[in-house]
């Protein structure tokens, strides 16, 4: 994939990129592990101050990094200022809970024959960050904000069709204050990433996007053992069973399946309806759905804008197209817009079977695939019935349905009564073929630190307890 920034609403090339050469990657792991030995020594206070202030700079410039963003994927300008923002309080959650996640954790010290026994977090030392494009500034600050609170340095090899928001990324950190090489971005292709990772210096990897680099990344990082976070695609399944409130969830739903263009990870993918209320709620769902107005991702009033790329269009093209030739029925949208640029309405498709592409793939656009189940058993099974388990949606105003849910969902998240979304505060990961591994909240900060074991006693040594390791 060339390094370029496209406009997806006009398939224009703006401006190209050459990817950095061997010598300079090199040059930039070098500064990157000269980065780690000044930041691991430096307070959590120092670098609060610092996170604040790559805060302070990002809100600042939202209107600038916003419209880059628009202008690299095509989400609309009122989302990418918000996604921006977000970015922000990500940072200044970090800078206010860092020292008290990586807090040393007190053991036992009597039971172990010590006079002090704890765990203390320390950094791992420079990080590679493969991050996609579709929340071009968040997903890389989920990793940045936590990994540099907690001492680490990062490596950005962003998604090709975003550069300029990764160079901007680039040097937020160092302008906000951070040491040399605490964060910096490498232009380049995926086909740099196995070099990179292989690098003794590197001392581990994160990679948010599709299975298949998933897979790639952690082959890599299993025969060079290093520690991997993976957080990869989704088909997230959104149930609606009698109790809901059927006007929330239509419009949730829609928001859900639609926001940035249909291309989020924790998108509700698949709509689990149960027969009692399924016409009703189709009904209301295929409406909302079909009421947004795509257009000019700048423009006011604009819900969805282009896909951010030819190929992104042309496999949900083909994802319905298999849908509709093996007898599924389009109830909106199901056509590519007119003009240049990347367009694809608000879909929705009924009566999917599991023979279509629909049922088992990942749907990377605003293509919604509605099932009917005749009962909550079967409605979690539909749900189960795929290969990932990012999140997950119920809608149930009964205490022991939602218990049920909650339970029996394979899934790393299950929001019930409200959209899937990502809040600093808490964990977000999938299981399954969505991932492993945590970003966001304690978890996220402790993913790239050695806990390391501390054991003092007053003289001589520990009693060895000659049956264990
Ligand atoms: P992608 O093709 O996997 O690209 C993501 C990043 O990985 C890019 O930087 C890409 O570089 C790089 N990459 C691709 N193949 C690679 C390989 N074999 N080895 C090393 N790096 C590789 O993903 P996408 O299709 O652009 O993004 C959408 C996917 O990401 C969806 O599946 C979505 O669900 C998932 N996603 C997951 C989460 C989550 O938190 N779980 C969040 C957002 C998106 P190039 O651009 O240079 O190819």
């Amino acid at each position: 994939m060339p390094i370029a920034t496209t406009n997806p609403a006009t398939g224009a090339v703006v401006k190209t990129f050459d990817a950095l050469p061997p010598e300079q990657i090199d040059a930039a792991i070098g500064r990157s592990l000269a980065g780690f030995r000044a930041l691991r020594d430096t307070t959590f206070a120092e670098r609060a101050g610092w996170m604040r202030a790559a805060a302070d700079l990002l809100e600042a410039e939202q209107d600038e990094v916003g419209a880059l963003m628009t202008l690299e994927m095509g989400k609309t300008y009122a989302a990418a200022k918000a996604e921006v923002v977000k970015c922000a309080k990500a940072c200044r959650f970090y800078a206010d809970n860092a020292e008290r996640f990586l807090a040393d954790e007190p053991a036992d010290a009597e039971a172990v024959g010590a006079s002090r026994a704890y765990a203390r977090y320390q950094p791992l030392g420079p990080v590679l960050a493969v991050m996609p494009w579709n929340f071009p500034l968040w997903q890389a600050m989920r990793f940045a904000a936590p990994a540099l609170m907690a001492g680490n340095t990062g490596l950005l090899k962003h998604a090709s069709n975003v550069p300029q928001t990764a160079l901007y990324l680039g040097e937020l950190f160092a302008r906000a204050g951070f040491p040399a090489g605490a964060f910096q971005t490498l232009l380049v292709g995926s086909d740099a990433v196995e070099a990179i990772l292989s690098d003794d210096r590197v001392r581990a990897a994160t990679l948010t996007g599709s299975e298949n680099a998933g897979r790639s990344i952690a082959a890599i990082a299993g025969r060079e053992l290093k520690k991997t976070v993976l957080e990869l695609g989704g088909s997230d399944p959104f149930l609606v069973l009698p109790s809901a409130d059927l006007d929330r969830a239509a419009e949730v739903a829609t928001t859900s399946r639609c926001q940035n263009n249909g291309q989020s990870c924790i998108a509700a993918k698949r709509f689990i309806v149960h027969a009692d209320v399924y016409d009703e709620f189709v009904g209301k769902f295929v409406a909302r759905m079909s009421a947004l107005t795509v257009g000019d991702p700048m423009a006011d009033g604009t819900d969805v804008g282009p896909l951010a790329t030819e190929q992104g269009r042309t496999d949900i093209e083909e994802q319905v197209a298999d849908a509709r030739a093996k007898g599924a029925t389009v109830r909106c949208g199901g056509t590519r817009g007119d003009g240049d640029g990347w367009w694809y309405p608000p879909t929705v498709v009924t009566d999917l079977t599991p023979d279509m592409r629909m049922y088992a793939e990942e749907v990377f656009g605003p293509v919604a695939g509605v099932y009917r189940a005749a009962s909550l058993d079967e409605a979690l099974e539909l749900a189960n019935a795929s290969s990932y388990g990012l999140g997950a949606n119920a809608w149930t105003r009964d205490p022991q349905e939602q218990e049920r849910v909650i339970a029996g969902l394979d899934s790393g998240a299950v929001f019930v009564n409200g959209m899937t979304t990502s809040y600093p505060q808490l964990p977000f990961g999938g299981v399954k073929n969505s991932g492993y591994g945590r970003e966001l909240s304690a978890a996220g900060i402790r993913e790239f630190c050695n806990l390391k074991t501390v054991w003092v006693g007053d003289s001589g040594g520990a009693d060895v307890d000659s049956a264990t390791e």
